[in-house]
């Protein structure tokens, strides 16, 4: 089975960014995780708004401040919202066990600055890039691209 190509989408405001989370948040399978890279202020949790939406969450979702993560049950399915812009090392993320907990959660699980931990984020995560779109008529204006996982090998 050949890897899905990259692709890239562009939003113009932050609604648009939610619902673009929203649509593909549909294609992905219980447990998937995704991973949400880009700069401060880029709009990953603002993607993470639009996946949460998709489950069926209707509570408001803002990073998690004080945890490593926020869960929200969600209608539809559950919700795992992470941050790991705090982790202290690589060896906290050991300790709390964030790989098996990744390799359990049975909802979609987004993590905002995963590249904290990059030894513990399974090989079969999304991944999604967000960041400023040059266009001086637009400030609000971001890319976004989103990179399936490549395909595991049948043994
Ligand atoms: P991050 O989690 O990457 O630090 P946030 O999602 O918290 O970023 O914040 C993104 C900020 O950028 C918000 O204030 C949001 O309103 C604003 N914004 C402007 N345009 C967009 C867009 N197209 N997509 C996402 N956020 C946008
Ligand atoms: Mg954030």
């Amino acid at each position: 089975m050949p890897a899905l190509p990259p692709s890239t989408f562009r939003t113009a405001s932050p609604g648009e960014t939610r619902a673009l989370a929203e649509r593909i948040a549909a294609t992905l399978p219980d447990g998937a995780v995704i991973l949400l890279e880009g700069e401060l202020g880029a709009g990953k949790t603002c993607f993470a708004q639009g996946l949460a939406r998709a489950c069926g969450v209707r509570r408001p979702v803002t990073s998690p401040t004080f945890t490593l993560v926020n869960e929200y049950p969600g209608t539809v399915r559950p919700f795992a919202h992470m941050d790991l812009y705090r982790l202290a090392s690589e060896d906290e993320a050991a300790t709390l066990g964030l790989d098996d907990y990744l390799l359990r959660y049975p909802g979609l699980v987004a993590i905002e600055w995963p590249e904290r931990a990059p030894s513990f984020l399974p090989p079969d995560a999304w991944r999604v890039t967000l960041s400023p779109a040059p266009d001086p008529s637009n400030p609000d204006a971001r890319l976004v691209t989103l990179l399936p996982p490549a395909p595991t090998p049948v043994p």
